[in-house]
């Protein structure tokens, strides 16, 4: 076990850290990375994930031959701590491993005042943001085309929300350092990202690294081997293809070895509810105060949004993470 203490501090004003626990030796050749966190509130599944990788291990006997596992707990911890998706300063970590800030997708600009009023959430503001939206929906021909350049990511509104930010954070700078150290010597790596929020409800959905498919028959292997849904980054099969990317990072940087990068995306709530959740509570965030009732209100919603309280969820959601752990486990080192 080790921890990194970083800057950032909790809400009662204490020490925040990113925790690591590995069981790794000399002769590994395969090296796991299994993280959490790095969308902040995302951690809750995440950290239930490696907690149940951990007594996996300890009830079957560990861990198979020449396999190292590295668990990064609370990537982005003062997200985590604050129950907000992104970091201290309003940046969505995962479009922040760039090497040069990207550029936004030009629809942006003339959406951030429709999704980002500045001021407090209230139920005037939503009628007219729901009458705004109704309408760029219907000229955009469907949900899926709007969303595009919001969830792409952005580099010119530090308040809106899917801001990349304007230069490397430190739990960006902090997980490449991680992934880094832990990888050098194994000749596979393997990185397991856990996020909630996206596809079926109670559904691992894995989105692969670009690399992936570059092998003869790879794709079809790995959608029948681990028998979730499967996508690769940047493809049109992708709703969209987000800039700075942990993801992309890893595709540059872990290129000299027989490395995958899964996304694993556990569905919550639908994606309109999810995108209304996030766009109040980043209202609520800089434009409520916090003590008031809306800002108690939007952070709950948010914290459903992408934790939700079912048990029944949280069960089918834990089993679908760590069926994707186990599968990772069996391929050999
Ligand atoms: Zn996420």
């Amino acid at each position: 076990m080790e921890s990194h203490q970083v800057s950032a501090l909790g809400p009662a004003g204490e020490a925040l850290s990113v925790d690591v626990a590995s069981i790794t030796s000399a002769a590994d050749e395969h090296t796991i990375i299994l993280c959490s966190g790095v969308h902040g509130i995302e951690g809750f599944i995440g950290a239930s994930v490696q907690i149940q990788t951990l007594q996996m291990l300890a009830n079957t006997g560990g861990l198979p031959e020449k396999t190292g596992i590295v668990m990064i707990h609370a990537a982005n911890p003062w997200g985590f701590a604050h129950l907000r998706r992104v970091n201290e300063h309003n940046v969505d970590v995962n479009r922040n491993f760039y090497s040069a800030v990207p550029q936004s997708h030009p629809g942006y600009a003339g959406l951030d005042s429709v999704i980002n009023p500045p001021k407090a959430p209230d139920p005037r503001g939503d009628f007219k943001y729901w009458m705004n939206a109704a309408k760029l929906i219907a000229q955009n021909r469907g949900v899926a085309k709007l969303f595009k350049p919001i969830a792409e990511g952005q580099y010119d509104f530090p308040q809106g929300v899917f801001f990349g930010g304007k230069q490397v954070s430190e739990s960006c700078t902090l997980l490449k350092d991680l992934v880094l150290e832990y990888s050098s010597k194994a000749k596979r790596v393997s990185i397991l990202d856990v996020h909630s929020g996206l596809g079926p409800k109670a559904t691992a959905s894995l989105i692969g690294n670009s690399n992936i498919g570059l092998q003869e028959g790879q794709l079809e292997w790995i959608s029948d081997h681990y028998a979730q849904p499967f996508y690769i980054d940047s493809t049109t099969t992708n709703a969209y293809n987000a800039n700075g990317t942990f993801s992309q990072w890893c595709s540059r940087t872990l290129s000299d070895k027989e490395f995958m990068y899964l996304c694993i995306e556990i569905g919550t709530v639908n994606p309109i509810k999810l995108f209304s959740a996030l766009r109040r509570e980043n209202q609520a965030h800089h434009w409520a105060d916090g003590d008031s009732a809306v800002y108690r209100k939007t952070k709950l919603a948010l914290l459903n949004a992408f934790a939700p309280k079912s048990q029944a969820w949280r069960d089918k959601s834990t089993d679908q993470g760590l069926h994707v752990v186990r599968k990772t486990l069996e391929l050999p080192a």
